[in-house]
């Protein structure tokens, strides 16, 4: 890690003629700029008495761009996503919408009622992950890819009602048509090992909401996360949605999924990136979402992510779990008074 006060060039240069591949993180005040893999041939001593240089020194923690000393050194403060911000111990943020656009004017409808039920970002997915190729695939997702439209949709509705807005890049080709419409950019859990993936979105350099696998460790996930971070983009949101019930439970669980809401004060010491919960997801059972909100925001999340639909039992995907607008209204204000509980010293 080496912090600097103004111009690196020569740093950079250094770090290229010594074939060493660095991440720069350029904030009003400074340049962090941080080694990616192997450090071995870096003089930290000699670049410590380069002009501009104000600090240099190696990082040994695996996951040392998540770790709370380069995320003082960057002086992070959150991530910002248009007016909205989510960081650690900050207002919970609450992301929703329903879990598939399926039309411009269902979207418009279920966005402008998650807006008046205090919504502070809108989702809706476009591309759809879906465990069967027989099933519909969202929007912009089927044999005629049509993702573009699809996204330039969910883009005019965020833009009508003046709200942030987050969908999912499900694969490499998703990414460009995403970047240039959207306001932050989704990687769903099934893509929470694709390298490529992460790689390419965290050269957008626009805020990522990185959704862990339900078969993942904390520790896999954090270091997974390390991709997105050495392409010198710190604005991820965390997002806890639920691992795989396994075993013999795993036909037996009442649930969809189970939310590991430990994992949350987990991620918080580990690491100065925002946690969000995804109760939706995390339970698969509309009746569950509410309580698992409370649970989340209890635990300390950082924001939650809810689907939102006005007709749930006639959704297209995802409906069990669908919630309506007015309970999405009655979380957002109970939460918002498990917060400031929460918050009082
Ligand atoms: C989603 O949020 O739309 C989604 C598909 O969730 P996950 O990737 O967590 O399954
Ligand atoms: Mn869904």
């Amino acid at each position: 890690m080496i912090i600097t006060n103004g111009m690196c060039e020569a740093v950079l240069d250094y770090l290229r003629n010594t074939n060493t591949q660095y991440a720069v993180f350029s904030k009003p005040d400074r340049a962090v700029v941080a080694i990616v893999g192997d450090s071995s041939r870096v003089d930290y001593g000699f670049i410590s008495r380069m002009t501009n240089v104000l600090s240099a020194r190696r990082l040994s923690e695996k996951n040392r761009l998540l770790s709370k000393t380069f995320g003082e050194a960057i002086k992070f403060n959150g991530v910002q996503i248009n007016d909205v911000n989510i960081k650690q111990g900050g207002v919970p943020v609450i992301i929703a919408g329903p879990c598939a656009v399926e039309s411009e004017e269902q979207y418009l409808r279920i966005a402008r009622q998650c807006k008046e039920a205090g919504a502070d970002i809108l989702r809706g997915g476009v591309v759809k992950p879906r465990s069967s190729v027989h099933s519909w695939q969202g929007i912009g997702g089927g044999a005629r890819d049509e993702f573009e439209e699809g996204y330039s949709i969910v883009a005019d509705v965020a833009e009508e009602l003046n709200m942030p807005v987050v969908s999912e890049t499900r694969g490499q080709q998703h990414v460009k048509a995403a970047a240039q419409t959207l306001s932050m950019l989704q990687i769903g859990a099934r893509n929470m090992y694709n390298q490529d993936l992460l790689n390419d979105v965290g050269h957008e350099g626009l805020p990522v909401l990185y959704k862990r696998n339900f078969g993942a460790s904390i520790e896999e996930y954090l270091s997974f996360a390390e991709y997105i971070l050495a392409t010198g983009n710190a604005n991820v949101v965390l997002c806890e949605r639920g691992m795989l019930p396994f075993g013999l439970y795993k036909s037996a669980s009442p649930t969809r999924y189970i939310m590991e809401i430990s994992a949350i004060p987990v991620i918080h010491s580990l690491t100065y990136l925002p946690v969000i919960a995804d109760p939706s997801h995390g339970t698969g059972r509309r009746d569950m979402v509410e309580d698992m909100a409370y649970a989340a925001i209890a635990a300390g999340a950082d924001g939650l992510m809810i689907e939102v639909h006005d007709d749930p039992d006639n959704a297209l995907v995802d409906g069990p779990q669908q919630i309506t607008p007015s309970t999405l209204e009655r979380i957002i204000k109970k939460c918002r008074a498990i917060y400031e509980i929460r918050s009082t010293k």
